[in-house]
């Protein structure tokens, strides 16, 4: 029996786990996919919002702001890439600038430090050289961050996990029923029981609800499309580029990435499917046509990817984080600014938990700290050497493009949470990341997995499931 059960393991979930796992609670993580930040966490622009574009009095204003004022610090505890670049939006003529002031004005109102109004060209290019000619006004927030999105979650979960919170991977939520003020969360495999239950399901936190009898809200899928340029094109623009916002979102923005590519999207299109994230031809031709509306020269051919992520949109405007039945949280509609907003969040929820009489005492233990992924690049040569003298593998280089070594990803095999697939093992160490997207690596990092989990080579997977890529020996009928 567990205190407290969570639903969903993207951000909001890792860092509600987080938090709670400082006090002497018995905490469970419930996951439906093979791996944690498989959802909107794992697929965004990774900004850190100052807070000028949400709603006065709303709580996606308010959590975004603190949100955003406390990632320095979880950032450095977990060891997570994150960097204070500062977000600029860019308009062009006196509607352009009419809505700029708005934005000021809210952004001052829901606490924002610093912004400053730009009023013409000349000033924009001092920030960023590359804005077109025709662009003459803007908003600079130079508290904008960008922070790598699915290593947060990992190191979140990770931390918690390493407080003592468990991880149920493959645990997809069928029904939950209530007895004696006991929750019992079904899946196809087990049954877990609970006093609490946060429902963090993104997409899917409006069925968790009505599984447990709350019909009060539902979420629609918006999906955003993106492109993603090689690190080659680091230069292009050193801030968060956005557009003036329109009640569809924020635009396409163009900005660097915490490992030094530079991403264009995402597009914003209301769909049916929660489960489509295929790209489209029309999705590029958008992000093209408006990227390159703002920013002069961008060198569409170093494009090395694209992806898709869905924002989990509610029907109220606003994240949706309230109660309805004893003891159950919903923690839904989390979109953006939910990234910014997910440390303000988590303490929100442990708040309300506090005030539904749920007994909270410190661990004496709790440790806040967590060692880096992706680390070896960063050391000195003699730290390098010292490292390779203990385990020769970290002076194999796995993955080319970024510099990878087989002591890292044996290394991140290890560490909670555990990888299974190749995916995982790239979103903690970068392997597959680079310019070649794994032309090279894949097969090594394959015979890694395979070792390492003592399973056949052919049944690694990309990402659980059953997406195996390898269907057989070529040779074996020789
Ligand atoms: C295109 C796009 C761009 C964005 N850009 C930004 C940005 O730049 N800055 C920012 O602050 N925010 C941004 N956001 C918002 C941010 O990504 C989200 O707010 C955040 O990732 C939400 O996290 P989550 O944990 O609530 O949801 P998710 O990450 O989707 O996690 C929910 C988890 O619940 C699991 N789950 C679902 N159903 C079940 C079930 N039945 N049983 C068990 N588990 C289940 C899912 O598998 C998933 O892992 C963006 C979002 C998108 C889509």
């Amino acid at each position: 029996m567990y205190d407290i059960a969570i639903i969903g393991a993207g951000v909001t979930g890792a860092m509600i786990a987080r938090k709670l796992s400082a006090y002497n609670l018995k905490i469970c993580v419930l996951e439906k996919e093979e791996d944690v930040s498989m959802g909107a966490s794992m697929a965004n622009s990774g900004i850190v919002h100052a807070g000028f574009d949400a709603v006065f009095g709303t709580l996606k204003a308010k959590l975004n702001v603190k949100g955003s004022e406390m990632m320095p610090k979880i950032t450095s505890e977990l060891g997570v890439p994150y960097k204070n670049n500062g977000s600029l939006v860019v308009g062009k003529g006196s509607d352009d600038f009419q809505t700029i002031k708005e934005l000021y004005e809210r952004g001052v109102k829901n606490g924002v430090k610093n912004l400053q109004l730009i009023t013409s060209h000349e000033e924009l290019l001092k920030i960023e050289p590359n804005i077109n000619d025709d662009f003459d006004c803007g908003l600079y927030a130079p508290t904008g961050a960008i922070v790598c999105p699915y290593t947060l979650t990992l190191q979140a979960i990770g931390n918690a996990m390493d407080n003592g919170t468990e991880l149920k991977l493959g645990f997809e939520v069928k029904g939950i029923s209530c007895e004696n003020d006991i929750y019992s969360i079904v899946s196809d495999k087990e049954t877990v029981q609970a006093k609490y239950v946060i429902n963090a399901a993104g997409l899917f936190a409006d069925e968790i609800a009505r599984m447990a009898g709350d019909n009060s809200f539902t979420i629609t899928p918006r999906k955003g499309e993106y492109m993603l340029l090689d690190k080659e094109c680091a230069s292009l623009v050193t801030t968060t580029v956005f557009a003036v916002p329109t009640k569809m979102g924020k635009g396409i923005l163009v900005t660097p990435t915490t490992h030094g590519n530079i991403i264009l999207g995402p597009t914003s299109v209301n769909i049916e499917d929660k489960n489509n994230k295929a790209t489209t031809q029309e999705g590029f031709d958008l992000i093209s046509t408006q990227a390159k509306d703002r920013i002069k020269n961008i060198p569409f051919g170093k494009t090395i990817t694209s992806f898709c992520g869905l924002r989990a949109v509610g029907d109220t405007g606003d994240f949706i984080i309230n109660s309805n039945l004893p003891r159950f949280i919903n923690v839904a509609a989390i979109e953006s600014p939910g990234l910014s907003a997910s440390p303000a969040i988590a303490e929100y929820v442990a708040d309300m938990l506090s005030g539904m009489g749920i007994e909270m005492t410190q661990k004496a233990d709790y440790d806040p700290y967590r060692k880096p992924y992706n680390y070896f690049t960063k050391l000195t040569n003699e730290e390098k050497n010292e490292l390779i003298a203990k385990d020769p593998d970290y002076g194999k280089i796995i993955c080319r493009c970024e510099t990878v070594t087989k002591g890292e990803i044996k290394d991140a095999m290890l560490r909670n949470p555990k990888p299974t697939s190749i995916d995982g093992i790239k979103r903690r160490t970068r392997a597959s990341m680079g310019r070649c997207q794994g032309g090279f690596c894949y097969p090594h990092i394959i015979e890694i997995i395979s070792e390492m989990l003592d399973i056949p080579y052919e049944n690694v997977t990309k990402f659980g499931g059953e997406s195996f890529i390898n269907l057989g020996k070529i040779k074996e009928d020789v």
